[in-house]
């Protein structure tokens, strides 16, 4: 169906006949709409289409009648009708509002819902590379980087572009093994369907705390109307088995149902208990899946026949012909907040969203964001709550190690009292894992000669020692460099020093104290790939290693049956940086790392080293009083009006230039009486905390207003009210989590 040629004299039965005029929403250039004329046979609202602009034909989504601004006579037609479900005017309604909310330009929100290779090419126009059984003359490297793709990720056809990238190999390499007849080249298959999901399958005995709460949910999901609850259990209380009963509610009522996770916990533990549970796989959405997989998926959700998806934030964007069911686990989970392009948090997205679809939203914790438990508090969400572990298993025993009175000699980080706890379990088959949530070996190198630390060339940041890498790395831009010998000031030979710690140093340290322990370490920057972090976190969670040492990756979603100890290197590295959620951050990670102890039979233990073991957060994590903490934590927001009892907006300039982008941040502070306007103070422009990345300067507003001002037309019109040199930027930041 290249166009829709309908029999001329039948009566047209579209939303638009030809001759309309229509405006057109196009993914890409301009930030308004477009106005065309509708082709021969009509279109209908939110049809996909091609339509030209200027030389070029872009695809666009058909979003109403035409502004009438231009004389019909003048407007160029669309070119053609994609063979697409039409996006719905719920989807439309989502875009737009999220737009809003965040001030985003709707052209940036229909990216995020088309991102897609070749979405509208037909299935034969693209052709896929599969690997045959003739094996390559002679074996390269890149020849076997090739195959090893194939290896990792099955058979699946790849486009060509695609291969050679995953492979990192030349196109050469690729027409190389075409020309031996290693791979051939196929026209791409119709999307295969995916298997039907069956909510009868494994079913599970529940507690009677699990069985009151799934039931509940059930009901919420079989209204049919919106609702959001927030389902809050330790961890391995069974939070996941509960909400796979509201699952399997949406998918009795025929409707469609999205678990999204942090995406590191995308991990085949999850997949392995959907399947056990609905006997079959549900569709994934993350950046580890490939082109072909995300084509097959988008084209899935949008003819209704993946009626499970488990994703990343961006799988919020997808096409839900019916979507019954939002399920946000982990919900405060610092990734789901969207940092570049859209910025947007998932979870309110997904607040947002299920409102206007009238589905069910799920936001599932052990350490609930405080704007959750505001919100449940203030009876906007409901709250369910399952107070035990399942089964026998029980919460560790948490005690806090005083590092003042227990301090490791200077160069090492492990204090005798977590040495002896290690020491226990080596060798007996209990695992133990010392978290540490900074990546590298060294956070800093200085020189001992003239204590010049060394930075990065292009930002305002020092750069952190990677030792396996043999590089130092910048974590704002990339960069990396070799670990000099030399001071690159003074020129001194020998005296290059690394200060702090980062996992790779807590492991060499490990490797001293226990040198016939199996150590691993897990932290994202050391695994190839997405598939190849999965399987090693398989591979330790099954026992191959005795003693883990971890980042964040580990506090996410991984059940590890045979660790008994948790010990907390540094509880008190994130209550430095003096952010507004600190604290809140810091209880969150640490009780979640702890939580990882002992969760089957075995008791488990967690050990926290602090310097500060009176501190709220400390003391909270310590004693379990979590809802104490959150009150605390609550009155102290309140008083000083921030989040979630106030609002906030982060603006960031950013320019090549140090005085232009002043410039421009000093106009808009001149023009802070349209903010004033509205009850809203600006604070700034100040230097950002991290003055200078990738060689722009960055200059800082932040904008606060009570809880009951809406920010956004008056800061669309303060950012409106000055002109930008062609190099500075203005982003804006709404609900911002992050300050730097
Ligand atoms: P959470 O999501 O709160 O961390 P899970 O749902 O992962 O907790 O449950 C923790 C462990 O207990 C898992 O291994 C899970 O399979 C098991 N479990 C929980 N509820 C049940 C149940 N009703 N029957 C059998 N096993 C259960
Ligand atoms: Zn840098």
């Amino acid at each position: 169906m290249e166009q829709l040629n309908l029999i001329p004299d039948e009566p047209c039965t579209r939303d638009f006949s030809p001759g309309d005029t229509v405006s057109v929403l196009t993914a890409e250039g301009l930030d308004r709409m477009l106005d065309y004329r509708a082709p021969e046979g009509g279109v209908d609202l939110g049809a996909f289409v091609e339509a030209p602009l200027g030389p070029r034909r872009v695809m666009g989504c058909v979003w109403g009648p035409g502004t009438g601004e231009f004389p019909v006579e003048k407007l160029r037609a669309i070119s053609r009708v994609l063979e697409l479900e039409p996006m719905r005017a719920e989807m439309r309604s989502f875009l737009e509002r999220a737009a809003d909310y965040t001030i985003t330009p709707l052209t940036a929100m229909l990216r995020l819902a088309t991102r897609v290779p070749a979405l509208a090419a037909p299935p034969s126009a693209r052709p896929v590379l599969r690997l045959t059984d003739v094996q390559p003359d002679r074996m390269t490297d890149a020849r076997s980087r090739v195959l090893a793709v194939f290896e990792e990720y099955g058979n699946l056809g790849f486009a060509p572009g695609e291969l050679a990238h995953l492979a990192g190999t030349s196109s050469s390499v690729i027409r190389g093994l075409e020309t031996q007849g290693v791979i051939v080249r196929e026209d791409a298959p119709r999307d295969a369907p995916y298997p039907v999901l069956d909510p009868a399958v494994g079913t599970k005995e529940l507690s009677k705390g699990q069985r009151e709460a799934a039931d509940i949910l059930r009901a919420r999901v079989a209204s049919g109307e919106y609702s959001t609850t927030l389902l809050k259990g330790v961890t391995g209380s069974g939070k996941t088995e509960v909400y796979l009963e509201a699952v399997a509610e949406a998918l009795e009522q025929g409707r469609q149902a999205l678990v999204l996770l942090p995406e590191i916990a995308l991990s085949v533990e999850f997949l392995d208990r959907v399947e056990a549970r609905f006997g079959a796989r549900p569709a994934e959405w993350h950046s580890g899946v490939t082109q072909t997989a995300r084509r097959r998926a988008w084209h899935a959700v949008a003819s209704g026949d993946a009626r499970l998806v488990v994703g990343a934030r961006s799988a919020l964007f997808l096409p839900y012909k019916n979507l019954g069911l939002i399920i946000v686990d982990e919900e405060h989970d610092g990734s789901y907040k969207q940092e570049d392009g859209a910025r947007y948090h998932a979870r309110d997205m997904a607040v947002l969203r299920a409102s206007i679809e009238k589905a069910t939203v799920v936001l599932a914790s052990a350490t609930p964001a405080l704007e959750t438990w505001a919100n449940a508090e203030a009876g906007k969400y409901n709250r369910l709550v399952l107070p035990e572990r399942y089964g026998v298993a029980e919460l560790p025993n948490m005690e806090a190690i005083d590092l003042r009175l227990d301090q490791p000699e200077p160069g090492r980080w492990i204090s005798g009292a977590l040495e002896t706890a290690v020491n226990a379990r080596v060798g007996s088959g209990e695992q133990s894992l010392l978290f540490l949530n900074r990546r590298g070996y060294a956070p800093l190198t200085i020189c001992r000669a003239c204590g010049h630390q060394v930075g990065c060339p292009n930002c305002d940041a020092r750069m952190v020692e990677h030792r396996f890498r043999k590089r130092l790395v910048c974590h704002q831009c990339g960069t990396t460099e070799p670990i000099p010998t030399v001071c690159p000031s003074c020129k001194t030979e020998g005296k290059m020093n690394a200060i702090g710690p980062g996992v790779e140093r807590i492991a060499e340290e490990a490797e001293t104290l226990w040198p016939d322990a199996r150590i691993a370490i897990l932290s994202s920057d050391l695994a190839e790939s997405h598939q190849a972090l999965k399987a090693r976190i398989d591979l330790i969670a099954q026992g191959e290693a005795d003693i883990i040492i971890g980042t964040q990756l580990v506090a996410k979603g991984h059940n590890f049956p045979l660790l008994t100890l948790v010990g907390v290197i540094d509880a008190d590295l994130g209550l430095q940086g003096g952010d507004l959620r600190a604290a809140e951050k810091t209880f969150q990670l640490v009780r979640q790392v702890a939580g990882r102890a002992g969760r089957h039979e075995h008791p488990g233990q967690a050990l926290i080293q602090t310097h500060q073991p009176e501190h709220p957060a400390i003391q909270a994590i310590l004693s379990g009083d979590d809802e104490g903490f959150w009150r605390a934590e609550a009155e102290m927001r309140r008083m000083v009006g921030m989040p979630p009892y106030g609002r906030l907006a982060g603006v960031i300039l950013t320019g090549p230039d140090e005085p232009r982008t002043w410039e421009v941040a000093r106009e808009l502070a001149r023009n802070g009486g349209i903010l004033h306007e509205v009850g809203a103070d600006l604070f700034g422009p100040a230097p950002a905390p991290v003055a200078r990345v990738r060689g722009r300067h960055r200059v800082r507003f932040l904008v606060k207003a009570a809880k009951g001002v809406v920010l956004q037309p008056a800061l669309r019109k303060w950012v409106a009210s000055v002109k930008y040199p062609a190099n500075v930027r203005i982003t804006l930041d709404i609900d911002p989590q992050s300050f730097y």
